[in-house]
């Protein structure tokens, strides 16, 4: 397809504004994912009304419908698995007075620079105090953390809230991806060990695995972060990526063991059965839902649009009735039926009877990324029969109403897998190992996601890191796979400084 013409300059496309809205009935959405991932993104955005970047402030999203069920979807499947695992649910305010904010020393350097504060109120009355808008809760939640824990018997604590947060983020902004406002969950838990503190950062990544992996069949390496790349005030943060189909590492949930740092600084203390007092051991764990959906359709999408994994998506199944002038009546009453059917199957079932044309709605559907179709014409009304029509193999199945329940059933659960199959291919794919800085340089251009043997993920490896980055048009050292099995033998040395390599690393560019 020739490329397509357009005011923008080839760098950087402006994001922030919509184009006039087009007649979304004509639309037939054909960009390659793979070779123009950025207009591929932009556009299905708009096209599929994901999002209206009109709102007219700077990284903050108006969620349109459309992604909104689905996010939604999402919330519920990670609260159920949260749940599922002893976490209780809670709701904390959005602002966090400064003094708060202020308790724990590494945590305020790292973050102050991507707060907003609120500062004036009513008629222009100055605050007391600051109050910041959360950019992750620590500081709001601990203070009451101190007054709930007395004993051990109050122990452990694990509780999440759901909600936005803040942050002043300085680079370009991109719809979902990458923005200053977020919507996510957040889990803040308290042990009385650091074994259960570390235990649960590793139950955080099973809980990563079993959603995002088996529900929204995203894959993803999960990595503990080197030393100069933490989360601000933490011992350890291991970081869930994955890979956008233009190469480049996305960073997905994060879960951090916060030792006792915090419950230092915030004097989270209990007593144990001897009538001791210890300072507990903290963990946190943030899913960013909203950077994680647009993972999601980046991951599964193909060059026709969105592929929504069957679960999650808005509608499942979309009926489009084939309205010939005869027996018109009676194909719209068998769509009706059809309908009640699914509805009563528990699934989201929509009927399109606007007066496109098939063809058009066709399309339409497949572009907004609808799992399966359902077309009704004279013959399926007549012989109460129906065509399913799968969106990411584009087969259709002709069956008996009879067969409907199971042929749905199964047709989504093959879908969720292959689309997974496909994604982890893919993501697999991407995967290289270099020998020698040259090697490395060749695969970060073919836009692979590298292993190389390095020095050291503690502070001493970063200079390393560093000339990495300089070196590499902006790679990064993305830190050690959780599962990597691999020691360096004694001839692997760090390409950079040269000295003996003691771990593997992967290297990559960020979104
Ligand atoms: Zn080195």
């Amino acid at each position: 397809m020739a490329k397509k013409k357009t005011k923008k300059t080839a760098k950087k496309p402006p994001v922030e504004k919509n184009p006039p809205k087009e007649d979304s009935s004509l639309v037939t959405f054909n960009i390659s994912k793979e070779s123009n991932f950025s207009e591929w993104f932009t556009k299905i955005v708009q096209t599929a009304e994901l999002a209206d970047m009109r709102y007219g402030v700077k990284g903050f999203l108006v969620y349109q419908p459309w992604s909104t069920i689905a996010i939604k979807k999402m919330f519920d499947l990670y609260e159920q698995e949260l749940d599922d695992f002893g976490h209780n649910p809670v709701i904390f305010p959005m602002v966090i007075p400064e003094s708060n904010f202020q308790i724990e020393a590494d945590h305020v350097e790292g973050f102050t620079p991507e707060v907003f504060w609120v500062t004036t109120a009513g008629k222009g009355d100055i605050l007391e105090e600051r109050l910041a808008l959360r950019p992750t809760s620590e500081t709001a939640m601990y203070p009451l953390y101190s007054l709930w824990i007395r004993s051990w018997r109050d122990l452990p604590l694990k509780l999440y809230q759901s909600g936005s947060v803040f942050r002043y983020e300085g680079k370009s902004t991109r719809p979902f991806l990458r923005g200053r406002e977020f919507i996510w969950i957040e889990s803040h838990n308290v042990f009385a060990t650091m074994d259960e503190a570390i235990a649960q950062t590793r139950e955080d990544m099973q809980i990563s695995f079993n959603v995002m992996n088996g529900r929204f069949g995203i894959p993803f390496i999960q990595f503990q972060r080197p030393e100069w790349d933490k989360f601000a005030g933490a011992v350890h943060t291991y970081a869930a990526d994955t890979l956008m189909p233009d190469g480049r590492f996305l960073q997905l949930p994060s879960t951090h063991l916060l030792g006792d740092k915090f419950s230092k600084a915030f004097d989270i203390n209990y007593m144990d059965d001897e009538g001791e007092s210890h300072a507990a051991f903290q963990t946190c764990y943030g899913p960013a839902i909203s950077r994680i959906f647009g993972g999601m359709i980046a991951v599964h999408g193909d060059d026709s649009g969105l592929i929504f994994p069957f679960e999650v998506a808005p509608i499942q199944l979309i009926i489009i009735p084939i309205l010939a002038k005869k027996q018109a009546t009676k194909v719209k009453a068998y769509a009706e039926e059809l309908k009640s059917l699914a509805k009563a199957m528990g699934y989201r079932v929509h009927i399109d009877d606007s007066d496109r044309r098939p063809g058009d709605k066709y399309y339409f559907w497949e572009m907004k990324g609808v799992p399966l179709r359902l077309e009704i014409g004279r013959r399926e009304a007549q012989e109460g029969k129906v065509t399913i029509f799968r969106r990411d193999t584009r087969e259709k199945t002709l069956v008996t109403r009879s067969e409907l329940k199971t042929t749905i059933q199964e047709m989504g659960a093959n879908l969720d897998k292959s689309i997974k199959r496909r994604a982890q291919d893919f993501f697999d794919s991407r995967l290289s190992r270099a020998d020698t800085l040259d090697e490395l340089v060749e695969q970060i251009k073919a836009r692979k996601m590298v292993k190389i043997p390095w020095c050291s993920i503690e502070l001493d490896g970063e200079p390393c890191a560093e000339e990495i980055k300089d070196q590499l048009a902006g790679a990064e050292v993305r830190g050690i796979d959780v599962k990597e099995k691999e020691v360096p033998s004694k001839n692997e040395k760090c390409f950079i400084c040269g000295k003996q390599a003691g771990c593997f690393v992967y290297v990559g560019k960020q979104y």
